[in-house]
């Protein structure tokens, strides 16, 4: 069994400007170096708004704050005739670890489809910049096709625009649950985390499978996320709304 190191995400998303995050992060870090002691191995990361991500880089560099940092989309393209796009070169360049890629607000308010999810994806890649792959099903394909069917078809579509190798991260985001204070059951998330730790499996293969952490998303409070994270193929959480306040943020990620 590969120790997977569960991973807490913040998505800020239209949210804080760069003053506003140099405050939150600070809070945050603070929060989390007090309860230090009481809690194993997590690791936590947040997602800001593109015009943050130099001050909070500044930030945690200048502070050594345990405290990695992510975009919240990026461009599948790397340079060029692209108005109001951001290259994973220049993530890459500010040090971000991570890069969100297909989320459901993304794809539902710009029309981003599977295929551009991937080569977003790949494009994170090829600079070193993990991606953090967004799937999940509406309400109605929940209904239609039950939960499983299409984060998985979703994440088959993303994973054939990737080469084989290199480490992505997984978010099984029911778009049904996200902001809408109806989370998931720890079951649903788990039957639904397995069955794409499966299509992983086969894709890439098993110690890959094995190796990627698998989030889930919509609605995660300190009040559900121990739930989620006694589940064996939840490996962490993405968090919307309640990442904006530090002590609740930090309350997620000392989830025992
Ligand atoms: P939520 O958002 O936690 O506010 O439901 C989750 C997300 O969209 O990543």
């Amino acid at each position: 069994m590969v120790d997977r190191i569960p991973l807490i995400a913040g998505n800020w998303k239209l949210n804080q400007d760069h003053l506003q995050a140099i405050a939150l992060v600070q809070k945050l870090a603070w929060t989390l170096q007090d309860g230090k002691h009481d809690h194993a191995a997590v690791e936590v990361a947040v997602f800001p708004p593109f015009t943050d991500l130099r001050s909070v880089q500044t930030l945690i560099s200048a502070e050594k704050f345990e405290l990695r940092f992510g975009a919240q989309d990026v461009s599948q393209h790397e340079s060029g005739a692209h108005t109001g796009e951001v290259s994973a070169a220049m993530l890459a360049k500010l040090e971000c670890a991570y890069a969100i890629v297909g989320h459901s607000e993304r794809r539902q308010d710009h029309h981003e489809t599977d295929a551009v999810v991937g080569r977003k994806a790949a494009a994170a890649l090829a600079q070193g910049v993990t991606p953090v792959i967004c799937v999940g099903e509406t309400a109605e394909d929940l209904e239609q096709h039950g939960a499983s069917a299409v984060p998985v078809r979703q994440l088959r579509e993303v994973l054939a625009e990737l080469p084989a190798s290199g480490e992505v991260v997984v978010a099984y985001e029911p778009v049904w649950a996200i902001g809408s204070g109806r989370a998931a059951t720890s079951e649903q998330a788990q039957q639904v985390c397995q069955a794409l730790r499966q299509a992983i499996a086969e894709v890439r293969g098993d110690e890959a499978a094995a190796a990627t952490r698998i989030l889930y998303g919509g609605s995660v409070k300190s009040g559900n996320i121990a739930g989620f994270m006694r589940e064996p193929d939840v490996d962490g959480a993405l968090v919307g709304g309640a990442s904006l306040d530090a002590a609740e943020f930090a309350a997620i990620a000392r989830y025992q």
